[in-house]
């Protein structure tokens, strides 16, 4: 994988849990790589005959050029978190939106199909989170955002299916999604008023450094269902883990291996 910092990345960790897991001798190395070198790095990817490349922050949007093709996720975002390597061509994908619709049926053991989803947040995640609730059959993707001209070019991932709104709208939802990182950290903020939600709401973090962020406290006080980023984190690796190896993922596995590396390191990136 490749990113600056890199750190405090859990994607090595959840890889290699998989891949022992799998029984594949295969390695996820964390590399920190240089904005101006992202070019250097894929020529080492292809020189090198590497399997695949996790891509993270700063250089989702800088890989684009890179690569031979690009998935429909990753056109449509403009943004690649995970390069697959195929007959020598570097394919740039997208999992964060598969990865958070997987995360959720996980989680709550519900689908989005027919349902009014509110995203709060407009920024890279959301439109992930946005576009794929609308592709696995969400009735209504609503986004709620400060920045409104942000939220159209967010809600328009949805198409015919989303629509800029306000919190309002969580009232009729069935899913919200905190895709801000209102609450991350120390933060004790929440990003909505809490009185809005009720036992009918399912209730999404992104964040999942605290584990149990002030708007699950508040969201589960008023009988909401609710969980945190744990599970897109570790079901994005999930289906890059597929499109590399062509494997099963063991997501339960890549979820123990994520609590850890959590646990055992008080400051992800
Ligand atoms: P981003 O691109 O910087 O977007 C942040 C969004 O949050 C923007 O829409 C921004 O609004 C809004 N925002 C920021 N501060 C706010 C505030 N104080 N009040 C209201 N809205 C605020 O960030 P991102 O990469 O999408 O990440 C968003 C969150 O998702 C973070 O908490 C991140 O850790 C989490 N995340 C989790 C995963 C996972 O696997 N679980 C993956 C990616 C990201 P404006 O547009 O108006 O500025």
């Amino acid at each position: 994988m490749i990113g600056d910092p890199v750190e405090h990345s859990l994607s090595p960790a959840i890889h290699n849990a998989a891949f022992a897991a799998a029984g594949l001798d295969w390695r996820c190395v964390a590399l920190a790589v240089r904005a101006g070198d992202v070019p250097a790095a894929l020529t080492g990817v292809r020189a090198m005959g590497l399997r695949g490349l996790s891509v993270t922050m700063p250089h989702k949007a800088a890989v684009l050029d890179g690569v031979d093709r690009l998935s429909p996720a990753a056109t449509a975002l403009g943004s690649v978190n995970c390069i697959v390597v195929r007959g020598g061509q570097l394919i740039g994908a997208n999992t964060d939106g598969e990865g958070f619709v997987r995360g959720v049926q996980d989680d709550f053991g519900w689908s989005p199909e027919g349902a009014v989803c509110v995203v709060l947040g407009a920024g890279g995640a959301a439109r992930a989170v946005v576009r794929s609730l609308a592709a696995a059959g969400a009735a209504e993707v609503v986004v709620v955002n400060r920045s409104v001209e942000r939220a159209r070019t967010a809600a328009q991932l949805a198409g015919a299916q989303g629509r800029v709104g306000d919190v309002s709208d969580v009232v009729r939802a069935q899913l919200v999604v905190n895709a801000t990182p209102v609450g991350m950290g120390t933060d004790a903020a929440v990003p909505l008023d809490p009185d809005l939600l009720g036992a009918q709401h399912l209730v999404a973090e992104l964040i999942y450094h605290p584990p149990r962020t002030a708007l699950m406290t508040a969201a589960a006080a008023r009988g909401a269902r609710t969980a945190n980023g744990i599970s897109m984190l570790v079901h994005q690796a999930a289906v890059a883990f597929e499109h590399w190896t062509g494997v099963e993922a063991p997501v339960e596995t890549m979820r123990s291996a994520a609590a850890a590396a959590l646990s055992a390191d008080t400051t992800p990136a």
